[in-house]
């Protein structure tokens, strides 16, 4: 894949420049004169602008993922993903809420519709004390089914994790590992996307959870129900963690083919992008 943000620049610059130049002549030209032989320029589509501006306003590796394209497909995609998060629950965080070690929620934050999970006969729980907001507890169902029908069962071994259990949990690694090594796994409370309650780590939450028939499934399968992987292999400098084949985020379906197509399947570049979007006028 092709990593031409350059080329999608060079494109929207030149919408840009081919716009703006009539509009600085026509400054310096008797104005009669613009309105008899100048081309009326065409007006810059405010929404090009605005990637543009927010493009320019992302890291490097961010724009580095963004392949080549029209920018018009982009933001037809973009608002796609947008509207369906209008479906989302208005009364609690959105799917797409960009959390990492630098963008947090409060000691106090819980989702509003927490659903306890319980035996069933999609996947297994590996404790008594799972919880899920119910859009990526309905999911998980879903996903649980259809693996199931490939022959194999999901375990699912952590899900929400209270502001003070992810404390408990940080300070655990902390105590296991020492500092610098629990900062690669485990987040720090407020950081967590298992706060959020949209957050799935399955299996033995190891590295040889990649070795195993659930895993690859997964791997093969999740973005089908709306489940990306969070901390994939490579991106510890953009995410902030070392690769966990076990977490997996709820984001929904078109949002998973977004982070696909526009952003090298990296979901933290696409929600750094989306913060970025809804932050600039
Ligand atoms: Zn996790």
């Amino acid at each position: 894949m092709k990593r031409i943000f350059i080329v999608l620049l060079i494109f929207i610059l030149s919408l840009f420049t081919a716009c703006a130049k009539p509009k600085q002549s026509k400054v310096s030209v008797e104005p009669q004169a613009v309105q008899e032989t100048a081309p009326v320029p065409a007006p810059l589509d405010p929404k090009i602008e605005k990637l543009n501006r927010v493009l320019m306003s992302m890291t490097d590796r961010c724009k580095e993922a963004i392949p080549n394209g029209d920018p018009n497909e982009f933001l037809a995609d973009l608002e796609k993903v947008l509207q369906i998060e209008k479906a989302f629950p208005s009364d609690d965080l959105s799917l797409y809420y960009l959390i990492d070690k630098t963008h947090k929620v409060s000691a106090d934050y819980e989702p509003t519709h927490l659903r306890k999970l319980v035996q069933n006969n999609d996947y297994i729980i590996n404790k008594s004390t799972l919880a899920l907001r119910e859009d990526a507890a309905d999911a998980l169902a879903e996903m649980g089914r259809a693996a199931k029908r490939d022959g194999i069962t999901l375990d699912v071994s952590s899900t929400y994790r209270s502001y003070e259990t992810q404390e408990r949990t940080f300070n655990y690694w902390v105590s296991v590992d020492g500092l610098e090594e629990a900062e690669r796994e485990s987040a720090r409370p407020g950081t967590s996307q298992h706060q959020l309650g949209a957050a799935v780590d399955f299996g033995n939450i190891e590295d040889s959870y990649a070795l195993t028939d659930g895993c690859k499934w997964l791997n093969a399968h999740s973005q089908e129900y709306g489940w990306s992987l969070s901390f994939p292999q490579g991106y510890e400098d953009i995410t902030g963690y070392r690769w966990e084949c076990w977490h997996f985020r709820y984001i929904g379906i078109e949002a998973c083919k977004f982070q696909k197509k526009w952003f090298s399947d990296i979901q933290q570049f696409m929600f750094e992008f989306i913060d970025a979007w809804k932050n600039m006028d």
